[in-house]
């Protein structure tokens, strides 16, 4: 397996801390719960949904943890806005999030550590003061405390970043006042009014974590000091990632990450989607507009992740198109192991499954693009021998099972989503006896209606098939 190992900007042949048992620790920086995720955020989590799960197909024992970031200043001012305290104000969004992962079929990580978590705050802390004991950190006179970039000789070498550019352009902020340097981040933030009740005692008075040391204490208190991967959105790596690096290494003297992965954002029109520029979507505005979490899936899915990509609805009609044609092609090929002794003119004529073509692609850095493009074109093969009538219920049956497999990464079986209503079945049943009557007129009308329904009516050699349609 080869991943693209942002630090070294190279492919790198994957090796875990522990190649005998096979465990894999990753970790996932999470989402920050002052508002609903939007789908850009979940295209992070789909890929890395993505990367577990092929872990675990070719054998390995995931261990993914995700932290939840329930405080920082944009917590803060969230809750102070709706005049409630902090855990209430978070919560909500806590739950929101967790519907969402659920209807997006994203495997749940195995731990969901919170940042206000008492136990992690003492670890921060702790973390804080050997930073300080080693001259890595000091107090300010604003009483917050930073981390001191220049007594940390890698720092930027996960962003390829020159220190040396990193030049006050002025007193930008109040809070900057006391810094050494202006690329110094803040580990404590002294608490201050507009806080409130939101602070935790210190060592150096009362305040709270800032956003950075808080995923250094949770990814090192649950997978260890040393990860195998660390993944996030290309806009985590600097300052976010670089001062992860600073901090658990300045602590732990050890290499924190083997490899950090980043995916490329979600763009609408080009752009980002952020919560700032407000071009944005959730998860339930896409399900308003008609789709389902299986189709936003694969349309988050289907790009390669280091490969930006543009959110449209007309994505989202081809996302239902191909998940329709998977649909017809399981169907038929259940059809066919369903019928005993199917008459087979040449047994076997179809070419041998070449099991391992999806599963290759995904070694190479998660290749997902041509592991989709070697799934359709395998798609295309055995419909065309299904319709020659050339496929076998042995071959039939090898598909399927090789589709079970590959269903384990991709997981975007149909379940009652595709369901037909008892009223759209009932229209079609008239509408093939409209064609039987060749009575044209009366077979598109019906075709409509089943249309509104929100079916699509194909008319195969077997007879009519209703899919999804796509939704305007
Ligand atoms: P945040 O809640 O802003 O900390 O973001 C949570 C995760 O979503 C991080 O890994 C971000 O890098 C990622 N992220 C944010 N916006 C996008 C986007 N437009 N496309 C892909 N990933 C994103
Ligand atoms: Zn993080």
């Amino acid at each position: 397996m080869r991943f693209f190992n942002t630090y070294s900007r190279q492919i790198e042949k994957f090796e875990p801390r522990d190649p005998a048992r096979r465990i894999v620790g990753i970790y996932t920086c999470g989402p920050t719960v002052y508002s609903r995720a939007h789908i850009g955020n979940f295209r992070a989590y789909i890929f890395e949904d993505l990367l577990q799960r092929h872990l675990e197909l070719r054998g390995y024992k995931v261990h993914r943890v995700m932290n939840i970031t329930d405080v920082d200043d944009k917590t803060i001012r969230g809750a102070r806005e709706a005049s409630v305290p902090l855990t209430k104000f978070t919560a909500q969004f806590k739950e929101a999030f967790f519907e969402d992962v659920e209807t997006l079929r994203i495997k749940r990580a195995d731990e969901f550590p919170a940042a206000t978590d008492q136990s992690y705050i003492d670890r921060m802390i702790e973390m804080i003061r050997i930073l300080i004991s080693r001259e890595l950190a000091y107090q300010a006179e604003d009483k917050s405390v930073y981390f001191r970039i220049n007594k940390f000789p890698d720092y930027g070498k996960l962003a390829h970043f020159d220190l040396t550019q990193l030049q006050s352009t002025g007193r930008v902020k109040h809070d900057e006042y006391d810094k050494e340097h202006i690329g110094d981040f803040a580990l404590w933030k002294a608490w201050d009014e507009e806080d409130g009740e939101v602070k935790w005692d210190s060592p150096w008075g009362p305040g709270r974590p800032g956003w950075h040391i808080e995923c250094s204490a949770m990814s090192t208190a649950l997978l260890g000091d040393e990860i195998d991967i660390h993944c996030g959105g290309v806009d985590n790596i600097f300052p976010h990632h670089e001062a992860e690096i600073a901090q658990s290494e300045g602590v732990t003297g050890k290499k924190f990450v083997r490899y950090w992965l980043h995916c490329a954002h979600l763009l609408v029109d080009g752009q980002k989607m952020s919560k700032s520029l407000g071009n944005f979507y959730t998860v339930p505005d896409v399900m308003a507009k008609g789709y389902t979490g299986r189709e936003l899936r694969y349309a988050l899915l289907r790009v390669h992740y280091r490969v930006p990509l543009n959110f449209t609805w007309n994505g989202m009609n081809e996302a239902r198109e191909s998940l329709g044609r998977i649909d017809e092609w399981l169907a038929r090929l259940q059809e066919i192991t369903e019928k005993e002794n199917v008459e087979c003119p040449t047994p076997n004529a179809e070419r041998p499954i070449q099991k391992t073509a999806f599963e290759d692609a995904l070694d190479d850095d998660l290749n997902i693009s041509a592991a989709l493009g070697f799934l359709f074109e395998s798609i295309r093969e055995t419909n065309r021998a299904m319709d020659e009538n050339k496929l076998d219920a042995g071959s039939a049956k090898a598909w399927l099972d090789w589709w079970k497999r590959i269903n384990t990464v991709l997981d975007l079986q149909s379940e009652s989503e595709a369901v037909v209503p008892p009223e759209a079945t009932q229209l079609a049943q008239e509408r093939d006896t409209a064609r039987r009557e060749k009575n044209w007129k009366r077979s598109d009308e019906l075709r409509d209606r089943i249309f509104a329904l929100g079916w699509e009516v194909r008319d195969t050699k077997d007879g009519q098939k209703l899919t999804r349609r796509a939704a305007k």
